[in-house]
């Protein structure tokens, strides 16, 4: 989130905090981009999830969007691929030059975008305040890329706790999240990621419920590279794929990190879809084919190995 400050007390302090709670009114979690052309090609159970939150508004952007990480060919079960028929993100360029604001916390101007105050110079203003990494694409804040290792310490650690499933009638399935250790990623941060994922009411309509022990049908393990490529064995996922294997969805945390090209540089909604199409693999649903150019891509198209020519979409049922 923006506006992080730390000189409390300060009149830049009001200021950002204003901006700051603009900003996070104004964020949402999960505003998926494109609009619904066709029905998802899936049929699944029907069960109510817990409302989506809005499409998102910018409040403050650095770089342009990361460039498409590296294409390997592949032959394996989610080979990964650059298909570039998908629209294009839109990034905001604001500036990101830290400007200092004036002691006045004037929010003028539109609720979606922030203006810039007369930049007075203050001796004592940080520009390390304002996070630069701050990145919108497709109106989405966007997860700050780390340095994903190719190999971690090679055992999982469970998400502890629990979390509840949404109210409502639909089957609970309970599953378990867990993270391999030595990844820079957090197991709560990850598990509260996949949990909002598969309750979100366009997701395959279960009340998922997390556990962190006792019999389980579904695991999501965030693994390193060599991980995924020893758990997805016989298939042949060579350091860049994820799969479903072993009561497992097994997501490539390199993936998870970068994304991938097809989704042009939207690695939350990219993040939603690999986490809605593993688990689709468990529980018993197989890939199919994109239905035609300019379609939005069925949640078990394998997307990461290309769109072929449809549109990204990370959700089982977009239009709910
Ligand atoms: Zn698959």
């Amino acid at each position: 989130m923006t506006g992080n400050v730390r000189n409390r007390g300060r009149k830049p302090f009001l200021w950002l905090l204003a901006f700051g709670g603009a900003a996070m009114l104004l964020v949402g979690g999960s505003g998926v981009v494109s609009v619904p052309a066709t029905p998802a090609p899936i049929a699944a159970p029907t069960g109510p999830a817990p409302g989506a939150p809005a499409p998102t508004v910018v409040a403050q952007v650095a770089a342009p969007s990361g460039a498409a990480p590296a294409v390997r060919p592949t032959g394996a079960l989610h080979p990964v691929g650059g298909s570039a028929t998908a629209p294009v993100p839109t990034v905001s360029p604001l500036p990101t030059a830290s400007p200092v604001p004036t002691a006045s916390p004037v929010p003028t101007g539109t609720a979606q975008v922030p203006v810039t105050p007369t930049p007075a110079p203050e001796p004592d203003s940080d520009p390390r305040e304002i996070r630069p990494e701050t990145l919108l694409v497709n109106g989405r804040q966007q997860p700050v890329k780390v340095r994903v290792p190719r190999s971690a310490g090679g055992r999982y650690r469970v998400a502890p706790g629990q979390a509840a499933p949404p109210r409502g009638k639909g089957k609970v399935i309970r599953y378990i999240v867990e993270v391999e250790r030595g990844l820079p990623f957090d197991a709560e941060e990850f598990a509260r990621e996949v949990h909002r994922t598969l309750n979100d009411r366009r997701s395959w309509g279960f009340r998922f419920k997390r556990v962190s022990r006792g019999p389980v049908g579904i695991r999501v393990s965030l693994s390193s590279p060599a991980m995924a490529d020893r758990r997805c064995l016989p298939l042949r996922t060579l350091g860049v794929l994820s799969c479903w294997n072993g009561g497992r969805a097994v997501i490539n945390a390199m993936r998870w990190n970068e994304g991938v090209p097809g989704y042009r540089g939207d690695v939350a909604s990219y993040r939603e879809y690999v986490v809605n199409h593993e688990v689709g693999h468990g529980l018993g649903h197989g890939h199919v084919s994109c239905p035609g150019p300019g379609r939005r891509a069925p949640i078990m198209l394998q997307q990461t190995k290309s769109l072929h020519g449809c549109r990204p979409n990370p959700w089982p049922f977009p239009k709910r």
